[in-house]
């Protein structure tokens, strides 16, 4: 059952450059339960799609729809109501927190905001979202500067649970993290959505992490989904030049010293100036000459798998990126050792 509902999502900003065509057309679904992960460069709107999702900033086209009712124009009093059901977890967790208010200050503002439980189901509630992100109810009195990155954001997942959401968007949740953190936050993740049948716009630029998370991938270039597929289609079979320079960018661990191919070449072109025909046509390494004249459309070439390039089928393979099964067992490798040295610590 779809939870959340984009479509043709536009966002435009004026500027004396010109407009931005920050997000120019998003559609996707997300099911209840289901991670969608949004990739891409820096800059390719991803973030901004992330708040939209939300409306904590206006469409300038299209429509959003959040379990089934039509948020694209609801009022304030709507709006309201739909946000105890879908929250956020931001990419910075210090910024995010109050640096002035303890963490049980942080953890009760959304059940006073949306007038949920007394005072005593209020400190029960702040008691149970520390335990359940791993922390104890005595650092419910402790401020933010007392915690270090990967506590942080343990309390902004906490924040994000405490109204009992269905949705929550994670936009670049464990980017500013330590890859052992990263590992913890991301099992933390996936465990919660597995107790609370949580679904997850995963908002990331780091694949790797994707690929442990996500059920399924839309690449965004310059503010548009250049493909989407569920996660093993999109790895085994890239079917989009800029997936494939994005997969290949992958880091890995290879003795022989090749732990890196080659990343998209060039920068991506202005938002404001946006080049003819296909977008990516400037960086890409098959483009031919319609390309830089016709728009790709996204069209289907498999169920479920959708790409937005012309050669889209005559592309050589090229080999998966990364096996699946090792990363997803080093993640949990990690944690694992993590953790025992954490315990070790204390
Ligand atoms: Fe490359 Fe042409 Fe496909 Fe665009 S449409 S990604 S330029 S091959």
């Amino acid at each position: 059952m779809t939870i959340l509902e984009l479509n043709g999502i536009a966002k435009h900003f004026s500027t004396r450059g010109g407009v931005v065509r920050a997000v120019d057309g998003v559609s996707f679904r997300l099911a209840r339960g289901e991670t969608l992960a949004l990739v891409g460069e820096s800059g390719c709107g991803k973030s901004t799609t992330a708040r939209l999702a939300l409306r904590l900033i206006e469409p300038s086209a299209g429509t959003l729809h959040f379990d089934g009712a039509d948020i694209t124009k609801a009022p304030a009093k709507t709006l309201r109501a739909m946000r105890r059901r879908a929250q956020i977890v931001f990419q910075d967790p210090y910024a995010s927190l109050n640096p002035r208010h303890s963490i049980a200050e942080t953890l009760e503002e959304p059940l006073l905001v949306h007038g949920i439980g007394d005072a005593a189901s209020r400190r029960a509630r702040v008691a149970e979202l520390l335990s359940l992100v791993g922390l104890s109810p005595f650092h419910a009195e402790r401020f933010p500067h007392e915690f270090s990155g990967g506590q942080r954001q343990r309390i902004g997942i906490a924040r994000a649970l405490a109204a009992g959401p269905d949705l929550v968007v994670c936009d670049e949740p464990v980017s500013a993290l330590d890859v052992s953190i990263q590992a913890q936050v991301v099992n933390l993740l996936k465990d919660l959505q597995a107790r609370f049948g949580l679904a997850y716009l995963f908002i990331a630029h780091d694949l790797a992490v994707v690929r442990h998370m996500a059920d399924r991938v839309a690449v965004m270039y310059l503010g548009r989904i250049v493909e989407q597929a569920d996660k093993r289609s999109l790895f085994a079979a890239p079917s989009h030049p800029y997936t494939r320079a994005l997969l290949a960018a992958i880091p890995r661990p290879d003795p022989a010293g090749r732990g890196r191919l080659s990343p998209p070449p060039g920068d991506p072109p202005s938002p404001i100036n946006p080049p003819a025909g296909c977008p990516f046509h400037p960086r890409c390494g098959f483009a031919e000459a319609r390309c830089a004249t016709d728009v790709p459309p996204l069209r289907a070439i498999a169920p479920g798998h959708v790409v937005a390039c012309h050669l889209a089928e005559s592309l050589p393979p090229q080999p998966a990126a990364v096996d699946d099964r090792p990363s997803e067992n080093a993640m949990r490798r990690i944690a694992l050792s993590a953790s025992r040295m954490a315990a070790k610590a204390m």
